[in-house]
């Protein structure tokens, strides 16, 4: 089925080849495309401040005439500077631009210009550096001036005026041709506008309110394909025949007798659902979601040696080697009793020796290898199993799901597959987010571990800070201190990594041995210095970010972190989980001079909670869900104008729309559901492209 807004936007009446070229730069090839492109911001201007009333330090529009202009080349930066006066009745502003000598063409005497930037004051007058400018003709005014204006974003060789002559024109011409792909009986149960209706209100809104309920309207069209799709998604897994695990009292006894602790109440929980999800048929797709240092490991290790005992193989992905390294010598105490002595496990990252890595591809592939650790090189072609049934992910805001999928691919049927997070999703946004994944909460720390106390300090206190941790560690203790950056900047005003364990060396701890981590470093030179650190030959690390995912030293019990400002919350927080995982107290500490009232707020959380969903919320608050959950998430990023976050009522009508489509014609076959599942294809092909192949 052709959509007359499948045209391509180079046959549109003003467009042609060149200026297709351009459009593409903003990813419009078609007219559907172009009707798509939502403003960045609007501006209204139907009411606009006169110039005699603006004030300097606030951002303002203003329209007016140019009333003189000129450029020259200053003599001693050589920058061409411009500088004009625009004016409307009540008064006149200064601007001026740099390095854009062209503007001498457009900005001419009389030329009605809009000017959107931050008023400065500059000997004595009123200045705008470098505003954004429009220049106003007077076929313009209609769908520039006196009206709420839609401001796009742009790209060289586009203005605004000609993507909104060019967006009014396409939406009377093809307005009426607009399909829109929600089946009639969604739209009547949601009370929808005309997807035509909508659009329009989008690019030029009749009132602000008029704007926010067209954007829902389509915010709920794309909440709707994503669910679709995420659903979707887990049909085609979990409909598919995988492998059935016989897993006995016995063997459960024998694994959780050799534990050198007691599992909590909630590890036993995500225990039995565990068990159950692996004897069953039907291939496993778990989320155990749990703060750090909440335990999720220890299950990772019972699905593989589950695998293990049905003659299957298991493996278990990491993000870091670090992390790889450590999962692996667990695994290996636990190997030392006598019920798994036969069991035979294998770590495989790169750093490996070519020669090594190829004896864990031979004993992969013949299975006398039965569960491997690794990180992405766990991924690569060369890695095949003779029988894989159990894959475990770690921390699994590292990977995408395509690379869940390659790692599956490896097994002969589809495996059970667990996945463990410690990035704590906010109750409110889990189902609908991961309504894919069946979901196993850890909400209970190990009993035995320390409390962690946080303090705040301004910069100037941190020589008294430096003090007690030396006071701290000439007891026993080890300490963690943190920069944002590696080096010093010639941008950034910050203490760096580098600079700072330079320094204290010759000075606060030069009677300490201190060493320094940073992502830079050398697979290899990382590795010793963490292991040196975690049998205490080191007191201090000096250290970057590096140290968010997953380190476990319990002598550690503090943490210092310089700059906390520049962190995000949940970045401290997961820091902060490297420190109280002995049976002794901890303190973190955060430096930090906060300007904001947002910084303020940010510390005053982490300060007052350790509970990693509270912060969590925080977080996502703040942050918006795009930064808040990463690039590789669930196609969050496709998301347009849709935010999870602010729209979560309409996500949950979406939600349940897409719950009943999909229960009644799960193939999208249905005539009135072929645009949707053409969207879909579309728009969430790496997702789709599992569900359809079959
Ligand atoms: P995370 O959930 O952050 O991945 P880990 O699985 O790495 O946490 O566990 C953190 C530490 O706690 C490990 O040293 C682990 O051996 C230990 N641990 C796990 N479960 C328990 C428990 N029930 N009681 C005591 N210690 C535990
Ligand atoms: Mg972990």
């Amino acid at each position: 089925m052709k959509k007359s807004s499948d045209i391509p936007i180079q046959f549109i009446k003003g467009v042609g080849p060149a200026k297709a070229k351009l459009l593409a730069n903003l990813g419009i090839e078609t007219v559907e495309d172009l009707l798509y492109l939502f403003p960045r911001r609007y501006d209204d201007r139907t009411r606009l401040t006169p110039i005699k009333n603006i004030k300097a330090g606030e951002w303002h529009t203003v329209a007016g005439k140019v009333l003189v202009g000129g450029g020259r080349k200053t003599w001693f930066t050589k920058k061409h500077v411009f500088e004009t006066a625009v004016g409307d009745e009540s008064g006149r502003i200064f601007c001026v631009w740099f390095n854009q000598p062209y503007l001498e063409k457009y900005l001419t005497i009389e030329q009605e210009v809009v000017l959107y930037g931050k008023v400065d004051v500059f000997k004595n007058r009123l200045q705008m550096v470098s505003p954004e400018y429009e220049l106003i003709a007077p076929q313009d005014r209609s769908l520039s001036m006196g009206r709420i204006v839609p401001i796009y974003p742009l790209t060289k060789g586009i203005s605004q005026r000609y993507l909104r002559r060019l967006i009014d024109a396409c939406l009377n011409t093809h307005e009426s041709h607009l399909l829109d792909l929600l089946p009639d009986e969604v739209r009547r149960s949601q009370k929808l506008e005309p997807l035509a209706k909508s659009i329009r209100q989008l690019h030029f809104p009749s009132t602000p309110a008029a704007q926010e309920k067209a954007m829902a309207r389509i915010a709920f069209e794309e909440f709707f394909l994503f669910q679709i799709s995420v659903i979707l998604r887990r049909l085609s897994i979990v409909g598919k025949t995988g492998v059935p695990h016989r897993i006995e009292d016995p063997f459960i006894r024998d694994f959780v007798g050799g534990l050198p602790f007691t599992l909590t109440a909630a590890q036993q929980k995500a225990l039995q659902e565990i068990i159950l999800d692996m004897s069953k048929a039907q291939p496993m797709l778990r989320l155990i979601q749990g703060d750090v240092g909440s335990g999720k490991t220890v299950l990772a290790f019972f699905g593989c040696a589950a695998a293990w005992r049905n003659g299957h193989q298991a493996a278990i992905l990491a993000p870091t080697e670090i992390l790889a390294q450590q999962h692996y010598a667990n695994l290996q105490k636990f190997l030392e009793q006598g019920a798994f002595a036969k069991w035979r496990v294998a770590l495989l990252i790169n750093s490996l020796s070519k020669k090594e890595k190829e004896a864990v591809y031979a004993g992969l592939k013949d299975g006398t290898i039965h569960a491997v650790i690794g990180t992405h090189a766990l991924l690569q072609e060369t890695v095949a199993f003779k029988d894989l049934s159990f894959v475990a992910i770690d921390e699994q805001h590292k990977f995408g799901v395509q690379q869940r999928a390659l790692l599956s691919a490896k097994a002969q049927l589809p495996p059970d597959v667990l996945i463990m997070t410690a990035t704590p999703i906010p109750r409110t946004l889990c189902l609908t987010l991961y309504g894919d994944l069946d979901i196993s909460l850890l909400n209970e720390r190990p009993p035995g571990r320390g409390k962690v106390a946080t303090y705040h300090f301004p910069t100037e206190k941190s020589p008294s800070v430096y003090e007690q941790v030396r006071q701290w560690v000439k007891k026993g203790t080890q300490a963690y201190i943190v920069y944002p950056i590696i080096e010093e900047s010639e941008t950034l005003d910050l203490k760096a990594a580098k600079d700072m364990f330079t320094h204290f060396r010759q000075f606060e701890f030069a009677d300490l041995r201190v060493a320094l981590v940073h992502g830079q470093m050398e697979r290899g030179q990382l590795e010793v210095v963490m292991r040196q650190f975690k049998n205490h030959e080191l007191d201090i690390l000096v250290a970057t970010t590096i140290l968010e995912v997953g380190i476990d030293v319990a002598n550690a019990n503090v943490m210092v972190i310089e700059h906390a400002e520049r962190f995000g919350l949940s970045q401290l927080h997961q820091m902060r989980g490297r420190i109280g995982r002995g049976p002794k107290d901890a303190v973190c500490i955060l430096i930090s001079d906060p300007t904001t009232e947002e910084a303020k707020a940010r510390l005053q959380a982490i300060i007052q909670t350790t509970d990693g969903f509270k912060i969590a919320e925080h977080d996502l608050k703040i942050r918006g869900p795009g930064h808040y959950f990463g690039r590789h998430q669930h196609g969050l990023n496709e998301l347009r104008v849709a935010n999870p976050v602010t729209q979560m009522a309409v996500l949950e009508q979406a939600r349940k729309e897409a719950v009943a489509l999909t229960h009644t014609d799960p193939q999208l076959k249905a005539p009135q559901h072929r645009l949707v599942k053409a969207t879909i294809q579309k728009r969430y092909p790496q997702y789709l492209e599992m569900v359809w192949a079959g």
